[in-house]
């Protein structure tokens, strides 16, 4: 009995170090969303149920970044980090997916969500982030994100390649526009 209680110990123990590892091995460890490679799971595994549903993608880039890092020093630009990320994870309906997709960029994959609603969605989401001021140790900051949108209209088939690829040109142009607004790839 003693043995069979320690093998169901150790196989207890080493099950939730397993689940551990992975939680760790999937999540961003700055922000506490998915991380890319879990996010890009998730996105894959979105496509493949979405049947003829739409979908859109939204790619979020943090305005002027580099110099909050300058000015403020790393460990604000950190907090800034933490803190637009939950703001944005907030506003998400539960289907909805964030994750951290580069340095100061999230991408947020919206199932059953068609280009209306995505512009919506991302609208929103600029909006709050420019309302919030963000509190870090070296003092109170007002931040602004551009937003980049692709969507899969219903009944259409694409890859999420070709989804990354237009929500960052989208993106770009939202940059060369002047920043703080959404810009989106579709013209359905
Ligand atoms: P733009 O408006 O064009 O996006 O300007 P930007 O300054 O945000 O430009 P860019 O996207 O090139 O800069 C990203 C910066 O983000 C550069 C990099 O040092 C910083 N960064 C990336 N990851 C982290 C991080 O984990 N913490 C901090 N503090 N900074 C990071
Ligand atoms: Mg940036
Ligand atoms: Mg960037």
């Amino acid at each position: 009995t003693a043995l069979i209680g320690s093998v169901a110990f150790i196989l207890m123990v080493k099950e939730r170090t397993d689940r551990e590892v992975l939680h760790l091995a999937m999540t961003d460890s700055l922000t506490g969303v998915p991380n890319r490679r879990a996010l890009m799971d998730q996105a894959l595994h979105v496509m493949a149920q979405r049947g003829g549903r739409p979908m859109s993608l939204l790619m979020i880039d943090v305005d002027h970044f580099k110099r909050i890092n300058d000015t403020l020093g790393h460990p604000a630009g950190d907090e800034v980090l933490r803190r637009v990320t939950q703001l944005l994870a907030e506003r998400l309906r539960g289907g909805d997916a964030i994750g951290r997709y580069g340095g100061e960029e999230c991408c947020v994959i919206a199932p059953n969500t068609d280009i209306r609603g995505a512009l919506t969605l991302a609208e929103s989401l600029r909006e709050i982030v420019a309302a919030t001021p963000i509190s870090t140790e070296a003092g109170e900051i007002s931040i602004t994100i551009s937003i980049g949108i692709s969507c899969c209209p219903s009944d259409t088939v694409r890859e999420l390649k070709d989804l990354l690829a237009d929500a960052d040109t989208a993106l770009y142009a939202a940059k060369d526009a002047g920043r703080n607004r959404v810009v989106s790839s579709c013209n359905c």
